[in-house]
Formats: C-alpha cells, structure tokens, sequence
C-alpha cells in the first residue's frame, strides 16, 4: 500500500489498521440543479481518486432531495463531465431510489419518540432555534404521543396539508451549542413533481437526514465533503446511531477548492447565463467542466491541477495563475507548434524572389518531435507589435536598421515603413540575408530577436478570441458580482494563421508561436483559433 499522502488517507489506514473497515467504498455526490464546475473536479479527485487508491469503490450518487430545481438534463451533463475527467463510477444511485426506506426510518425515529410533527412556520422555527450563545426554545408540538405523530405524518405523506403547514422535526437538543441539533427539520411538505419520481411524494426528506441513510444503504466507509458540512457531522452521525446503522459511515471534511477571479457557485453561473453575461454553460470563459473542456483545457492538466493543490483541512484561496501555469506546463510538452498573426501587418522582402519550403520544429521542447514543412516567400504578415517606428532601449525586434530573425527562416534587415494618414504602420520593407537561413547560417549577423510570421500567399483568414477573467479581480470582494465581471472578457481579432492549422483536426491544441496556447476549430468557413492560455506567466513560483 502506497503512503497516505494526506491526512483523509491517514484516516483511512487507521480505520483499516483496526480492523473498522475491510474495503473503502466512497461516493461522488453532485445535485442534479446545474453543470458541474472546477470545484467539483477537486471533490471527485478525492472521491474517485481515494477509492482507485485504495483499490476500493466510488459510486455516482446524485442526491436529488430537491425536486423544484433538479432536471434529467443535468443529469446527463453531470455523467458526460464525469467520463470525460476520465473517472469512473462504479453504481449510479439516486436519493430518489431511497425514498421509500428514508419514509420507513422516519416513521421508526417516530415510533422511537425521535422525531415529532411540529405545526409552527419555517419563520417561526428559525425564530425559536437561538443563536450561538443562547439556547432555542422548544416547539409546543414537541411532546405529541407517537401515535398522533405517526397518523399526522401520514397524512402529510397523503397530501392533506399544504407546503410547509407542517413538517417532521428530530428530537435531539434544543439547547445543544451545535445550532443543526436543535431539532432539525427531517421532512418538509412540498407539492411538487420530481425529476424521477414524478407526483408519487408531496413530502421530501432534509438533505442532512437523508444524506447519513443514503451513505449507509450504497455502503459507503467513508463520506467525503466539503468543510461547510463540519458542523453537520454530529447531525450525521444522530442519524446513523439512531437507527443503529453498522457499520457507521464515516464522514469527513476537506477544503473547499476556492479560485481567484472564478465564479464557482452554480447559483451565480446560472445567473451568468441566464442575463446573457456568457454564451452558455460551455462558454470557454465559465469555471464549468463544459466550458473548460470547451475552452480546449485538456482533462489531464485538471486532473493534475487536483493533485499539485493537494487536499487539506483548511480553506485556502487559490491564484488563477497558478491553475494557468499547471494547463501551461501540460500543454508546453504535447502541443505541437505553429504560426499566426494575430494584429497583423505586411512584411515586403524586397531582394526576395519565388517560394521555398522551410524546417519547423514540430515542439522544440520534445525530443524526436521531428519537422514539418512551412512556405516562405516575399511578402508575409508579421505581428504589428514586433515593429517600431519608435524603438525604446533594448528593443530586438523590427526596427529601421536593425536585425531580426524570421522564425526558422532567415535574418532580416528592416529597411522602410509605409504609415498609413494616423501614422500607423501598415507595410516595412525589408531585405534579408540569403546566408542567414536557419540551421545553415553563415551570416555572421546576431539577430537577438526572433519573430514569428505567416506567408501571406498562402495564409488564411482567422479569427482569433482571447479571453480574460470572467471577474475583475478577487480584490473587490464582497460586492456584487455584477459589479466585478469583466466587460472586456473576451476579445476577437482578425488574424492570419498558417494554412496547416485549417487541415488539422478540429479542436487540436497548437502552441502559436510567442502568443499562447490555441484550439482550432471552424466558425462558418472560417479558421478560429480560440485561446485556451496565453504564454505570459503571471505565477510566481
Ligand atoms: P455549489 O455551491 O457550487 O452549487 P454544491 O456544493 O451545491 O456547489 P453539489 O452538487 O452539492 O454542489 O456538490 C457535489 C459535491 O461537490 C459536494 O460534495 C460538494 O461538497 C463538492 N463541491 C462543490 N463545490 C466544491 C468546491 N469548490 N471544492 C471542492 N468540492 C466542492
Ligand atoms: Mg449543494
């Protein structure tokens, strides 16, 4: 057995040193009420991944307590994310498919004097729980017989009340300093259709009741979740004793994955799209698994992401940067590399005559990654940045006089710029050096710079989108979230590509050179190159 690498796999080797557990059963338990997002990649790193550790078993557990917000399609969305993480359940259970136990315990914690049918209003039950320092009050409806609880949560169940008339409270400690055992409520009326089963309920069990039963009835050892759910373990824990579950599921807490500049609730990514601030539940810019696997952000490097942040016990924020420099790291040794222009202006070598086919490394960075051919010739596009007509010190791209080097190509010397009447640069004529050809340069010239370029003979059309934070930046904390999006989140060009990136396969991710990491894909006829990280890194390691 490999070393425990954090402190849920220390608990685990304990638990099987002592004999408490023999094999691990885990469970990766999403709400079915919105699309799974870059936090829920960390809680099935640690459910899927801890099982697979353990050579244990994880189930797919989609805790559907909810019926007004739940819907089939995201389900279906849930399970296509889930597979393309590339993990894999091993039953797919709903909390649905226990109603009928989780009805039959209650009406046994009833029997049991453990629970109660209490008249007063949701209002009125938060205004009698307390506060921290003060103990609640207990509710008049308390001290009913079992037998009128029993017949009144029938008649709940047979839809004789209406939504929140009444509802099934436990029987813990209305003055326990933990605010969730002040009889919490277990059930609740609500006359409303479920996703699966349908008009069959108007009564539906508390996520905190019927979390412990659904646990227990999959097998589950150990139930992993967020540090929210840490004051509800005592909860968790009433329920399995109660009902004298054994072995007890265990439950334990790690931190929530938290991202500067991302979004993460499914309440405020609903509210994105919804007010049409993004494109979709996929828009390359949201923190969703859809709109990352969009994006062109390959599975691997999040699941890598998961395992570089590590799991803890304590909240921590993490830097964007640092989720940009992971998705880098994996790409720079996979993509293999080419040639655009994305704010392009002509380049003219004037002593330049015909074609010839040029060497490319294919991805410098990895050994054997071969050569491909690309077309050189007189007239290319170069990136209106790499020239200045007004060059500040140190300045080693194109400039009247000076030397650059043309990406596998040959040295130039920049000899003319044409402005168009604002004074912008439009054309520089050059001439280049025929004994300066890469890999056979006997020039003598040292060009510090180099530069990428296309030809523009044969080049194609691009538009080309990059993309910023959907937020401005974590400092703005606090306020609305309306007021933090950034306006400027995404950005369209009009560039020019190589005509290779229009041959590939769609949605293959390319290294441009010296701008960032792209995606092919097609926007009409037209080549798109959609940014899934740029090159500068902003990660301080
Ligand atoms: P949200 O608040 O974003 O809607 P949620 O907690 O309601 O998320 P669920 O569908 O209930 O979403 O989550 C399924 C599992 O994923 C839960 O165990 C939850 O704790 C975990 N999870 C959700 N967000 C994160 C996160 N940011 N980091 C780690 N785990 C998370
Ligand atoms: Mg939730």
């Amino acid at each position: 057995m490999a070393e425990a690498s954090n402190f849920i796999e220390q608990i685990i080797d304990d638990d099987l040193a002592a004999g408490r557990v023999t094999a691990i059963q885990t469970r990766f338990p999403p709400e079915p009420n919105g699309y799974l997002h870059i936090g829920h990649a960390k809680s099935m790193f640690v459910n899927f991944g801890t099982a697979e550790k353990y050579h244990g078993k994880c189930n797919l557990f989609f805790d559907d307590t909810n019926p007004s917000k739940e819907k089939t399609e995201f389900v279906d969305a849930i399970r296509a994310d889930i597979r393309w993480l590339g993990y894999h359940w091993e039953k797919e259970v709903y909390a649905s498919d226990f109603f009928d136990i989780i009805y039959d315990y209650a009406e046994r914690l009833i029997r049991e004097g453990k629970a109660f049918v209490c008249d007063l209003s949701a209002e009125e039950i938060r205004l009698t729980r307390g506060t921290l320092t003060e103990p609640g009050q207990e509710s008049p409806y308390r001290n009913r017989t079992p037998e009128e609880n029993l017949r009144l949560f029938r008649e709940m169940r047979d839809g004789k009340y209406a939504d929140g008339e009444r509802c099934l409270r436990a029987k813990i400690d209305m003055s326990s300093p933990n605010v969730n055992m002040r009889d919490p409520v277990i059930y609740r009326i609500l006359h409303a259709s479920h996703h699966r089963t349908g008009d069959k309920w108007c009564i539906y069990p508390m996520y905190d009741y019927a979390h412990p039963i659904c646990d227990y009835l999959q097998g589950v050892t150990h139930s992993l979740c967020t540090l929210e759910f840490e004051d509800h373990r005592p909860l968790y824990d009433w329920v399995g004793i109660s009902l004298g579950f054994s072995p007890k599921p265990r439950q334990i807490e790690f931190a929530r994955l938290s991202v500067t500049n991302l979004v993460m609730s499914k309440r405020y990514l609903k509210k994105l799209v919804e007010d049409g601030s993004v494109h979709g539940w996929d828009d390359p810019r949201m923190p969703t698994l859809t709109g990352l696997r969009n994006r062109g952000i390959p599975a691997g490097a999040i699941r890598d992401f998961c395992a570089r942040i590590g799991v803890s016990k304590a909240n921590s924020e993490c830097e964007i940067s640092y989720f940009d420099a992971v998705v880098r790291d994996w790409l720079n040794v996979r993509a293999p590399r080419a040639m655009a222009i994305v704010d392009p202006i002509r380049l003219v070598i004037t002593n330049y005559e015909g074609s010839e086919e040029v060497d490319f490394d294919i991805n410098q960075t990895v050994e054997d990654a071969g050569t491909r051919k690309v077309t050189f010739g007189r007239e290319l596009y170069i990136e209106r940045s790499d020239f200045s007509l007004d060059p500040p010190p140190k300045y080693y791209r194109g400039k009247i006089g000076g030397y650059v080097r043309l990406k596998n190509a040959y040295i130039v010397r920049c000899d003319e710029a044409i402005t168009d009447e604002q004074g912008n640069v439009v054309e520089v004529r050059a001439t280049y050096l025929p004994d300066s050809r890469s890999g056979a340069d006997t020039s003598g010239v040292k060009a510090k710079g180099v530069i990428q370029w296309v030809n523009a003979a044969c080049c194609v059309d691009a538009v080309i989108k990059q993309y910023g934070p959907l937020l401005r930046d974590a400092d703005y904390a606090g306020q609305d979230f309306s007021e933090r999006m950034n306006r400027e989140s995404e950005r369209i060009f009009m560039g020019k590509a190589e005509p290779y990136l229009f041959e590939v396969e769609e949605g293959t991710a390319f290294q441009l050179m010296r701008t960032g990491y792209y995606k092919t894909c097609r926007e009409g006829d037209k080549l798109c190159l959609s940014e899934i990280v740029s090159l500068k890194d902003n990660y301080n390691r």
